[in-house]
């Protein structure tokens, strides 16, 4: 047996999201962009994959363009808004995805634009006092606030913050990589110019995704060459990767409740488990804080002076896959924890859950570490 707690990192693809994609891979091969029946018949496909995103998160079909996953998507949406809409300060968290802070951290270097951090408290909430200060003090602004954290789940109030935004005239981008196929988007309601999504963080295929930026709303193409994603993003489409997403998304959005109701109970379960069995367990952020973190998230620090990469290997020996934190930056500190002021002499770990987990897996988990907390005291 083999247990996969690293859900955040990526997910299982979902077995009816492979059976959409393989026809496309066996007998769909044309190329979308070729005038023949081959052709049309994949251009259609694509446009149906990109009318059942739209559908579901109730935007229009031309908000929605495909990208190769989120770090393209959150790339494109800031760089659209300092190049298209010549924004030159933009109000950021510490806590965002490096394809978030890395791109505004060039920008800052570059000396393109200016940049801000809201304030916060040591579990990762946001001052949006702050945030109002910050847009009113400066000229027209890009806000680029992620829905959900990666590594410890902290939900933010996006509609607050899109409101806010709206006000103030600036421009809104939200990471929503975290959230995607996880709780519904109604993009008709949020105040939002630009969102970043990523099928594989919901049992879709990887290296695909897509940014959503609202009608109006201008976009900047990264790539140069054909006339795809009318103009938008040039390339020949990922035709296989396209249909899964969409897939996966109608796949999520069906058992959308059942499947929270499954994996919140799984996080409560391994949250009291621990506190029964380890003293001094803590909960980094607002992990433990259900409605304010991300059911599938749950970064536990423990109260062991293990070397991290040993507690991560120990793991592993027994057949539990997690993880320190995102899996992007494996082998730095977390940017994220730091922010936070979080006691990293402790263990912490990121535990990520999927509609897969069972409380089998989750008992067994902990029972490991249980074994190692006391075979450390003694
Ligand atoms: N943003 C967040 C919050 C993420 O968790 C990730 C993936 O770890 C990304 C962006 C990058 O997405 P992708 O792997 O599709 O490029």
């Amino acid at each position: 047996m083999r247990i996969y707690l690293d859900n955040a990192a990526t997910t299982q693809l979902d077995n009816e999201v492979f059976k959409a994609i393989t026809p496309y891979l066996l007998d769909f091969y044309g190329n979308p962009s070729s005038h023949h029946q081959h052709g049309r018949e994949v251009k259609n496909a694509v446009e149906g994959a990109r009318a059942t995103i739209a559908g579901l998160l109730h935007a229009s079909p031309n908000e929605i363009v495909f990208t190769s996953g989120g770090t393209e998507a959150d790339n494109m949406a800031i760089l659209s808004a300092v190049y298209a809409h010549h924004i030159k300060h933009v109000i950021t968290t510490p806590f965002e995805h490096h394809a978030v802070l890395h791109t505004l951290k060039a920008l800052q270097n570059n000396g393109e634009i200016k940049l801000s951090f809201i304030n916060t408290d040591s579990r990762g909430n946001l001052d949006t006092g702050h945030l109002e200060e910050l847009l009113r003090q400066n000229g027209p602004s890009l806000v680029s606030v992620m829905h959900a954290n990666n590594e410890i789940g902290n939900l933010n109030n996006i509609e607050l913050i899109g409101d806010l935004c709206k006000s103030r005239g600036a421009l809104f981008h939200s990471d929503t990589v975290q959230t995607m196929g996880h709780y519904r988007h109604d993009l008709a309601k949020l105040n939002v110019d630009f969102i970043a999504a990523s099928a594989h963080k919901f049992h879709g295929p990887k290296g695909v995704g897509f940014i959503y930026c609202r009608d109006g709303v201008q976009l900047t193409p990264l790539l140069h060459g054909g006339s795809q994603e009318r103009k938008l993003r040039a390339g020949t489409e990922n035709i296989h990767g396209i249909i899964g997403l969409a897939r996966a998304l109608e796949v999520a959005y069906q058992d959308l409740d059942a499947h929270r109701a499954h994996i919140q109970n799984l996080k409560n379960r391994m949250i009291a488990k621990l506190q029964q069995q380890i003293a001094d367990v803590r909960f980094n952020g607002n992990s433990a804080i259900a409605g304010k973190s991300l059911y599938t998230v749950l970064n536990v620090s423990l109260p062991f002076s293990y070397a991290s990469g040993n507690l991560l290997n120990y793991l592993d020996q027994h057949h539990i896959s997690v993880s320190g934190g995102s899996a992007c930056s494996t082998g730095s500190a977390s940017h994220v924890l730091e922010a936070i002021g979080a006691d990293t002499s402790r263990n912490n770990i990121r535990f990520s859950f999927s509609k897969f987990n069972t409380a089998h897996e989750i008992d067994y988990v902990v029972e490991k570490l249980s074994v190692l907390y006391k075979a450390m005291a003694a």
